[in-house]
C-alpha cells in the first residue's frame, strides 16, 4: 500500500492551497481529484476580488495554482475517493483504483452545481441545458438564452453570454439580486439582458433539445413561455460528502462540520473550503482554509502523532 503523510481529497482552490502548504512543510502529499483540477473557479470568466491579483480568469488562476502545487512536489492522481477508514494513527483513503495509507487527511471536496430538478433537465444537458456559461456559451452565438439565478455566478454568466448571444434573460425567484452591486449595475446597462423577476422555471420545452422554458411568476401565479435555445442554471452549489459520513460529522445540508481551525471530530482528519460548514464561501476563504488545514495536519503529524508513537 502506498504511504503518504497527507492525502488531500479534491484539487480545487482549498485542496491545492493545502497541498502547497503541506509540501513546503516537508510532507509527502497526495492530491486526489475525481475530474479536473480547479474546482468551481475554473468556470468563472473573471476574478477581480482575489487580493493581490487585479484581474485574471478562473482558468488561469486554477492553472497557476495547479502548476505551483505540482512544481513544489505535490503528487496528483485523478481518482475518486470513495471511502475513508480511520484506523487511528494510520488512516486509509480508498479510491476507485487504489488504497492509500496516510497519517492525515484533508477533505476539500468543494461543492457541485445545484440542479433545478426539472423534468428532462438531466437528459438535455449538452442539448441546451448547461451549468457552465464559459464552457458552452460559444455554442449559442447569435441565439436567445436564459440564465437562472440571482447570485454572482448567474450575473457573470449573463454578462459573458451577452457578448455572444442575441438576447439573455435572467430568471430570478425574487425581486432583489444576491450578487454584487458592481455586476448588477453592469447588467442594467446591457441592452440585450432582460430581468425576469419573481419567477421560477417550471418546465423545459423541447424533446431532443431545448426550444424554450415555461416560467411561473411567484407573485401572481401566472405562467409564460419564453423561446430560448439554451438554459444556463446557476443556482448555487451543494456539497457531496456522503461517502465520508462514517468518519466525519455532516450537517443537515451535507457540509463537513468543522470550525475555523478546519479540524473535524476525527483526529487527523481536516476539512477545507466550500465543503466545510462556514458562513463565507469565497476564493479567498477557500485558499485560507487550505493553509489552515495543512498547517493543522502538519502540527498533528509532527507533535501529536509523534508523541503518541513514542509513548
Ligand atoms: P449563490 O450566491 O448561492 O446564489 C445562488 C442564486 O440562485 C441565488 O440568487 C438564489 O436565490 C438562487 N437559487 C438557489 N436555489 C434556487 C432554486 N432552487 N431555484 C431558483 N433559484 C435558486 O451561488 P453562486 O452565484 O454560484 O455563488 C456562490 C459563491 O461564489 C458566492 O459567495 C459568490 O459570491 C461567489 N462567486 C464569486 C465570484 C467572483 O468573485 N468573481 C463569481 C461567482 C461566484 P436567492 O437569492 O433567492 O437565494
Amino acid at each position: 500500500m502506498l504511504m503518504y503523510d497527507i492525502v488531500i481529497i479534491g484539487a480545487g482552490t482549498a485542496g491545492m492551497s493545502a497541498a502547497i502548504y503541506g509540501v513546503r512543510s516537508g510532507k509527502k502529499v497526495l492530491l486526489l481529484e475525481e475530474k479536473n483540477y480547479g474546482g468551481q473557479i475554473v468556470n468563472t470568466p473573471e476574478v477581480e476580488n482575489y487580493p493581490g491579483i487585479i484581474k485574471t480568469s478562473g482558468f488561469e488562476f486554477a492553472t497557476n495554482l495547479f502548476n505551483q502545487a505540482k512544481s513544489l512536489g505535490a503528487e496528483i492522481k485523478y481518482e475518486k475517493a470513495v471511502e475513508i477508514k480511520n484506523n487511528g494513527v494510520l488512516k486509509e483513503v480508498i479510491t476507485n483504483k487504489e488504497t492509500y495509507e496516510t497519517k492525515a487527511i484533508i477533505i476539500a471536496t468543494g461543492a457541485k452545481n445545484r440542479s433545478l430538478k426539472l423534468d428532462k433537465e438531466k437528459e438535455l444537458i449538452g442539448s441546451g441545458v448547461s451549468y457552465c456559461a464559459t464552457c458552452d456559451g460559444m455554442f449559442f452565438r447569435g441565439r436567445d438564452v436564459a440564465v437562472v439565478g440571482g447570485g454572482n455566478t448567474a450575473l457573470e454568466d449573463a454578462m459573458f453570454l451577452s457578448n455572444y448571444c442575441k438576447k439573455v434573460y435572467i430568471i430570478h425567484r425574487r425581486d432583489k439580486l444576491r450578487g454584487e452591486e458592481k455586476i448588477a449595475k453592469a447588467i442594467s446597462e446591457k441592452d440585450n439582458i432582460e430581468m425576469v423577476w419573481n419567477s421560477n422555471v417550471v418546465k423545459l420545452i423541447g424533446d431532443d433539445k431545448v426550444e424554450g422554458i415555461t416560467v411561473k411568476n411567484s407573485v401572481d401565479g401566472s405562467e409564460k413561455d419564453i423561446q430560448v435555445s439554451g438554459l444556463f442554471i446557476a443556482v448555487g452549489q451543494e456539497p457531496d460528502n456522503y461517502d465520508f459520513e462514517e468518519v466525519v460529522e455532516l450537517d443537515d445540508k451535507g457540509y463537513v462540520v468543522a470550525g475555523e481551525d478546519c479540524k473535524t471530530e476525527s483526529r487527523g482528519i481536516f476539512t477545507a473550503g466550500d465543503c466545510r460548514t462556514k458562513n463565507v464561501r469565497q476564493l479567498t476563504t477557500a485558499a485560507s482554509d487550505g493553509a489552515v488545514a495543512a498547517i493543522g495536519a502538519c502540527e498533528y503529524i509532527d507533535s501529536e502523532l509523534d508523541t503518541k508513537n513514542t509513548k
